[in-house]
C-alpha cells in the first residue's frame, strides 16, 4: 500500500525507516520530510495543516494509509478530515487530541475517571490564581493551558517564581488560562500505548532527557536523549498505569463520544512504586519514536494500521529484550538562536544496530546541512543499555559537525540502577 507520513523531524524519519522495512509498504511518501526521510520516503511539499489539501495529495497518489507525526495537525482536526474522506488514519480527532491541546481538558479527565494526578485547580481570573499560590506556597506548578511546545509549564521553587510565570500567562491578554498544581516528587518515564476505543496495546516505556546539558542542567528542550525500556517502568508499574490511568481514561473518551484512536503518550511521575499521570501526549514523543522504531522495526507499520483500521484487538507488539538509546545533536545555542545551513560530514553506518535519524538538515547541491536547533539523533538498539550507549555515542562521535553539541550523559539514571 501507499503510505503518507506527517512531519519532518527526527520522529518521522525513524517512522518512515520503519515503516519502509514492512512488505507491506510500497510507496512511501512524508510531508514536508528532511534530507534522511528523503532516502526512505518521497518527501513533498505540503501544508500538513490543510486537511483539504491532503485529501487532494492522498486521491492523486492512492494513499491508503496516513500516519500522523507532530500535534499541531492532530488539534486542528487533520486526522478527522482525512477519515471524513475515506482514508485510514492514525491519529486522534480534533476533540480526543484536547489530552494535549488542553491541560485543563485532562485534568477534567483525571477527575472524571479517578486517573491519579497532581492535585490542581484552572483559573482564567489573574487575581484569583495569585490568591491560589499565595495559600498553596512553592513549590508548585504553573501551567498554561494550550499548545505551548514544552515552552508552557513553570516548577516554581519559590512563590516569586510561580507569580511572575502566572504574570506571563496573563500578559497573553483576555482567554488566558492557567491550571496550577501540586509539586510532584518521583521518577519521571513515559509509556506507549496504541489505542482504539477501549482497545489497547502497549508499545513500550522510555526516558527522555529535557534539559540542555549534562547534568540535567540548563534550559529545557524538545528533547536530548532518550532509551528505551525505562528500568522504573517495571511490569508492575506498567500494570497499574494501564490500569489506573490508561484504561480509565479510554473508557472517559468512550463515554463521552470521542474515542481516542492513535499513540497515547502517558507521561508518568512514580514514587513508590504507585504512578501518576503528569501529562498526555496524543503524538510518539521526539525522541521517543527513535528508540521505539529502532527496537520494533518493521512490525510497528503493523501495529499502527491495526490501530488505524478497527484491528487492534489482534495486533501484537514483540519484543526482544534488547535496549535502545538515541542521543540528540544540536546545533550550538538551541535550545535558543542557531545557525542554519552548516556543512555536516555523515557516513552511513555500517553497523546495523546503529542508524543516524536525520531532524534539522537538508540537502543542498548534494550537500547535507544542518537545518533547525534538532539536527541528527544517534540511535542504536543492543542486548544491554550500556551497549546500546557504547554504539550510539560511536555514531554520534562519528559526525564530522564543528557546529553541533550533545550530552554526554544520556541514560545516567538506568545506568547507574544497575
Ligand atoms: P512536554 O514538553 O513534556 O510535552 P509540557 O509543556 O506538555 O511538556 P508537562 O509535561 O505537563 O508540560 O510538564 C513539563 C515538565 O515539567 C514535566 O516533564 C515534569 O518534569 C515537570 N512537571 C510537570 N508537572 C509537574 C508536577 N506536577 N510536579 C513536578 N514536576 C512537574
Amino acid at each position: 500500500m501507499n503510505i503518507l507520513i506527517l512531519g519532518g523531524g527526527g520522529r518521522e524519519h525513524a517512522l518512515a525507516w520503519a515503516f519502509a522495512q514492512n512488505p507491506k509498504c510500497d510507496r512511501l511518501f512524508c510531508a514536508p520530510g528532511n534530507a534522511g526521510i528523503g532516502e526512505e520516503a518521497t518527501c513533498v511539499a505540503l501544508d500538513i495543516l490543510d486537511g483539504g489539501k491532503l485529501l487532494e495529495f492522498v486521491r492523486e497518489n492512492d494513499v491508503e494509509f496516513v500516519m500522523v507525526g507532530p500535534e499541531a495537525p492532530l488539534a486542528e482536526g487533520v486526522a478527522d478530515a482525512l477519515r471524513a474522506g475515506g482514508v485510514a488514519t492514525f491519529g486522534p480527532g480534533r476533540e480526543a487530541a484536547r489530552l494535549e491541546a488542553s491541560k485543563a481538558f485532562t485534568k477534567e479527565i483525571c477527575a472524571a475517571s479517578g486517573a491519579p494526578t497532581a492535585a490542581s485547580e484552572t483559573f482564567t481570573d489573574a487575581d484569583a490564581a495569585h490568591a491560589y499560590v499565595a495559600a498553596k506556597g512553592a513549590p508548585i506548578v504553573v501551567k498554561a493551558d494550550g499548545l505551548a511546545a514544552g515552552k508552557g509549564v513553570t516548577v516554581a521553587e519559590s512563590v516569586a517564581e510561580a507569580e511572575a510565570a502566572l504574570d506571563a500567562i496573563f500578559a497573553e491578554g483576555p482567554g488566558a488560562r492557567v491550571v496550577i498544581e501540586e509539586f510532584m516528587t518521583g521518577e519521571e518515564a513515559s509509556l506507549f500505548v496504541l489505542a482504539d476505543g477501549e482497545e489497547l496495546l502497549i508499545l513500550g516505556t522510555a526516558q527522555d532527557h529535557k534539559r540542555a546539558f549534562d547534568g540535567d542542567k540548563g534550559p529545557n528542550t524538545g528533547g536530548m536523549g532518550a532509551y528505551s525500556p525505562a528500568p522504573v517502568m517495571t511490569r508492575e508499574v506498567t500494570e497499574r498505569a494501564i490500569a489506573e490511568i490508561v484504561r480509565p481514561t479510554l473508557a472517559e473518551m468512550v463515554r463521552r463520544g470521542t474515542p481516542y484512536q492513535g499513540v497515547l503518550y502517558v507521561g508518568l511521575m512514580i514514587e513508590a512504586g504507585a504512578p501518576r499521570l503528569v501529562e498526555y501526549n496524543v503524538r510518539f514523543g521526539d525522541p521517543e519514536a527513535q528508540v521505539l522504531a529502532m527496537r520494533l522495526g518493521a512490525q510497528l507499520l503493523d501495529a499502527c494500521l491495526a490501530c488505524a483500521t478497527g484491528a487492534l484487538g489482534e495486533a501484537r507488539a514483540n519484543f526482544a529484550d534488547d535496549h535502545a538509546m538515541t542521543v540528540v545533536i544540536a546545533a550550538n545555542g538551541y535550545p535558543g538562536e542557531v545557525q542554519r545551513g552548516e556543512a555536516i560530514g555523515l557516513a552511513e553506518a555500517a553497523d546495523p544496530r546503529v542508524k543516524v535519524f536525520h531532524a534539522g538538515t537538508k540537502t543542498v547541491d548534494g550537500e547535507l546541512v544542518s537545518n533547525g536547533g534538532r539536527v541528527l539523533n544517534a540511535t542504536a538498539r543492543a542486548a544491554s543499555l550500556a551497549e546500546a550507549r557504547a554504539l550510539a555515542y560511536g555514531a554520534a562521535q562519528a559526525v564530522d559537525w564543528p557546529g553541533g553539541f550533545f550530552r554526554r550523559d544520556i541514560g545516567w539514571r538506568a545506568l547507574a540502577r544497575d
